[in-house]
């Protein structure tokens, strides 16, 4: 059947359907932990490609041959969203940058455009998309996992800079998002299309949680199940395009979005502190986040001692350090004044810390601690420091305490818990080693995924709070929906993709059992540094 499908598929689209096996592996392995080896992957061409490979899955699906289907942008997920047993459509033939307006600074694209082709295109102008994350990261992908990426605490991150965009439904119809009102909202909801449905549809959602919408909009959520709700019906407008934020493939095919860029800023100034202990480090942090860093990075400095073991130079930073933080603040726009004001407060700093502002002298150094992550991350000595408690979010006044509770945790767990993240964007990572050919490993990775969620949860954070829950962490978040929330969400799956789909065991529709049987037993062969 399989070889008949991909044939049949080829005749149907521009692009190129595959089954053969060496392919498939490639589309196996993401950044997370898991291997899922999909039946076919599509590389559509166009958007015309996408909407008949939805209409005959769905078809299919209407006849009860249910394909899986899951978007792929650059693979670089770390929750495992991007895999599919069945379909991965993958994006890498959608990257065009179609139309450009240098007057409006918009620019047209489509969605498998990836973040360095956008921005090396836009450079020509002076003109930029401000993304601190993975150079190779889709504009698709960004969308879809909304991270709050390291530049996120200035740049407000990805749904700053998105005016529209274009989706394919799960049924092929396509749909270009806007924000309805009044009459034009009134003719939309009457219109005998999918998307009329959809809107219909979404406003008896809202209008039956109108309660706990407007809790949500009251409180800073992450983004497990569809918070974004919350923003795409509001005061009587509807506009679909927030629900696309976070929603990891699950509601539609992005095909096409409108950015509005920015000019280019002058190339960063870059200081770097070391500390003892946090306690010393959080007023610097208050004192340089309240400067407008573009970043500022905190570091356990066993992060950066795990980079020296790999080679990188980095003793100017790390000598007569045992333990403590190192902070890295980069600054892009009046550079001068912010240095000049964290210089004035060197004399009242600890003895112990090293200040570092940037010179020639230096550069080498603090260059070397800019990569020190990729070494520190890529050490797979003893173990591999997969993805399981990533991008998760702590309010700034609980980090101090927080970190007292995961040393309690490495204790209990004896794992090597050193953080890193964005004191900018509240947003953290923590990536101990495992043996993954350990059979036991799925298990010691849950306990730790949980245990985890529960201290990040009790000093007031969210595991969701900087990217969504993927398949991983869904382990967690499917236990902490209230009921009314549980619903909400199923029922806005149900509304956008009525036979269940598209990453149907993505967010809600995950199953921890399906999820930890598919854990990787061997190294992923495809690492994207
Ligand atoms: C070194 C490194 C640093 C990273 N830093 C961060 C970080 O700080 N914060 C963070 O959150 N992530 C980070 N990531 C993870 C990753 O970059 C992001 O998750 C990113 O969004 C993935 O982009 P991608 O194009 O690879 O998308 P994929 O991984 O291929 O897909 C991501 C999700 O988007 C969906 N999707 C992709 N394209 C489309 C489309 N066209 N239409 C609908 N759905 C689509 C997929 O189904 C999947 O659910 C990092 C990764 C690496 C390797």
């Amino acid at each position: 059947m399989g070889g008949k499908i991909a044939r049949y598929l080829n005749q149907l689209i521009v692009g190129n359907v595959f089954d053969a096996p060496e392919i498939l592996e490639n589309y196996a392995t993401d950044r997370s932990a898991l291997k899922i080896k999909p039946k076919f992957v599509a590389l559509p061409e166009t958007t015309d490609d996408v909407r008949k490979l939805m209409k005959f899955f769905t078809q299919l699906a209407s006849k009860d041959i249910k394909v899986p289907i899951a978007i792929r942008g650059s693979g670089l997920d770390e929750m495992g969203a991007d895999l599919s047993s069945g379909l991965v459509i993958s994006t890498e033939k959608l990257n065009r940058l179609l139309e450009s307006d240098r007057r409006e600074r918009l620019v047209r694209v489509q969605a498998g455009i990836t973040l360095k082709e956008l921005n090396t295109a836009l450079s020509v102008n002076g003109l930029t998309i401000p993304i601190g994350g993975h150079e190779m990261e889709t504009i698709g992908g960004l969308i879809s996992n909304c991270p709050s990426d390291d530049y996120a605490g200035k740049y407000g991150g990805i749904r700053t800079y998105v005016e529209r965009i274009e989706v394919v439904l799960a049924n092929g119809e396509i749909l270009q998002t806007g924000r309805f009102m009044g009459s034009t909202l009134k003719r939309k909801t009457k219109e005998k299309t999918a998307e009329g449905e959809i809107c219909r549809k979404l406003l008896a959602v809202a209008k039956e949680n109108e309660a706990l919408l407007k809790t949500m909009r009251k409180t800073r959520v992450g983004l497990a199940g569809y918070p974004m709700i919350a923003r795409a019906v509001k005061k009587n407008t509807l506009d679909l395009m927030p629900l696309f934020f976070g929603a990891e493939g699950t509601l539609g095919v992005i095909t096409e979005v409108i950015l509005r860029a920015v000019p280019i800023a002058r190339r960063p100034q870059r200081v770097v502190a070391t500390f003892d202990d946090f306690k010393m480090a959080e007023k610097f942090l208050d004192l340089a986040n309240s400067l407008k860093p573009r970043e500022l990075n905190l570091y356990d400095v066993r992060v950066i001692k795990g980079a020296e073991e790999t080679g990188k130079k980095l003793s100017e930073i790390t000598k007569k350090m045992e333990d403590g933080f190192v902070v890295l603040a980069q600054y892009d726009r009046k550079a001068k004044g912010c240095i000049r004001k964290i210089e004035s407060v060197r004399k009242v700093l600890p003895k112990t810390t090293k200040l570092l502002v940037e010179s020639p002298k230096n550069k080498p150094a603090l260059d070397e601690l800019c990569n020190s992550l990729t070494s520190f991350l890529h050490h797979t000595k003893a173990g591999e420091r997969v993805p399981i408690l990533t991008d998760f979010a702590v309010p700034g006044r609980n980090l101090g305490n927080f970190l007292r509770d995961l040393e309690t945790l490495e204790r209990s767990l004896g794992l090597d818990l050193a953080i890193f993240g964005s004191y900018a964007a509240t947003n953290y990572h923590l990536r101990p080693r495992f043996k993954i050919d350990d059979p036991d490993f799925p298990r010691k990775a849950a306990t730790f995924l949980k245990t985890g969620a529960f201290l990040i949860g009790r000093n007031g954070g969210s595991i969701t709070g900087g990217a969504p829950e993927g398949r991983v962490k869904a382990i967690v978040t499917n236990d902490q929906f209230t009921e009314a929330e549980k619903n909400m969400y199923e029922t806005i799956k149900q509304i956008f993709d009525r036979y269940d789909i598209l990453n149907s065991q993505v967010k809600l529709g995950a199953n921890t059992r399906s999820t930890l049987t598919h854990f990787r037993t061997t190294s992923s062969a495809k690492i994207m540094i």
